[in-house]
């Protein structure tokens, strides 16, 4: 008989938390923009990691917010210089949707990003992940945010056999949200940490199994 997932029994789930952040806090990567809660920068930072590998969001990321400080900057400024202060980045209409977002905040909400997961889905090239980032890195909230890091780590711990599409996406949400705790500082740092195993740990080109904080919880690990 196959065993259970752990999400099944909450003594395992918080196993499987504890472990995932002691490991996160010794070997999570000192990342510019996990110091900050700002919620305009975390969304700049958001949008930049969506196509482009860590090591060059870390050049540009600083740079683009030093052209354009604040919500406001961006806002005001022209497709032309936005477009510019992104060259390089690629994938331009990333950019484009960016300033199109930083002018909606401006003008219909007061120039503060919204906290809601929904209202902030509303804000153009904003999809789920973005807006559960942006919910939980900039505002501490118990939201998950599912990239395809987090999405493989879930796949792999709890369900290997979720199939692709709407059904098995949906059910991957309900398991990030089990997993999530209601505490902010905790809601945070997990989400990180689950996107950190699946970047380092538990990648898309090897599973490193053997060096794994959860290997004992997951499921995939032992049904091996
Ligand atoms: S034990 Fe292996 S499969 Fe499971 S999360 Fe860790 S690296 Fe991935």
């Amino acid at each position: 008989m196959p065993r259970k997932s752990i999400l099944d029994n909450k003594n395992e789930r918080i196993r499987f938390r504890r472990k995932l952040l002691a490991w996160f806090r010794r070997h999570g990567r000192d990342l510019p923009w996990r110091r900050t809660r700002d919620p305009y920068q975390i969304l700049v930072s958001e949008v930049m990691l969506q196509q482009t590998q860590v090591s060059r969001v870390t050049e540009y990321w600083p740079r683009f917010l030093e052209s354009f400080p604040t919500v406001q900057h961006l806002a005001a400024a022209s497709p032309k210089r936005v477009r510019e202060a992104w060259e390089g980045l690629g994938y331009y209409r990333r950019a484009e949707n960016l300033r199109r977002a930083a002018r909606v905040v401006v003008t219909d909400h007061a120039g503060e990003m919204p906290q809601k997961v929904a209202i902030l889905r509303s804000l153009p090239g904003i999809g789920a992940y973005t807006a559960g980032a942006v919910a939980s890195f900039a505002f501490e909230l118990a939201e998950p945010a599912i990239d395809t890091n987090v999405s493989r780590v879930l796949r792999r711990a709890f369900h290997p056999r979720v199939k692709k599409g709407a059904a098995g996406d949906q059910k991957l949400w309900k398991v990030a949200k089990e997993l999530v705790p209601r505490d902010g500082n905790a809601a945070w740092a997990t989400n990180q940490a689950l996107m950190e195993l699946g970047a380092l740990i538990c990648t898309a080109r090897v599973m490193r199994c053997e060096i794994c904080p959860v290997r004992k919880e997951c499921l995939s690990s032992r049904t091996k």
